[in-house]
């Protein structure tokens, strides 16, 4: 189970590009209220997906993308597929 305590970063904007020009990333100490909202909407997704090069969760409607980066110590979650 993912906690807010696994969380290194978060990111969420528009599909495609994530440079930063269609969204915005940013961490749960500077940001706990969001990166918890924003990890809670991708684990509760039933298309979520795990990515093993970014050691992330992430979810994209092809409207929008979330992703959440994980901290190092977390290991690859379970029951999520790739
Ligand atoms: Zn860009």
């Amino acid at each position: 189970m993912l906690t807010i305590q696994n969380v290194k970063r978060v990111y969420n904007g528009r599909s495609g590009c994530m440079c930063g020009c269609k969204g915005t990333y940013g961490d749960p100490v500077e940001q706990p209220r969001r990166a918890k909202t924003l990890l809670t909407k991708v684990i509760n997704d039933s298309e979520r997906r795990y990515c093993s090069s970014s050691h992330s969760v992430y979810i994209d409607d092809r409207s929008r993308t979330t992703v959440v980066y994980l901290t190092d110590s977390t290991p690859a979650p379970e029951g999520i597929p790739e």
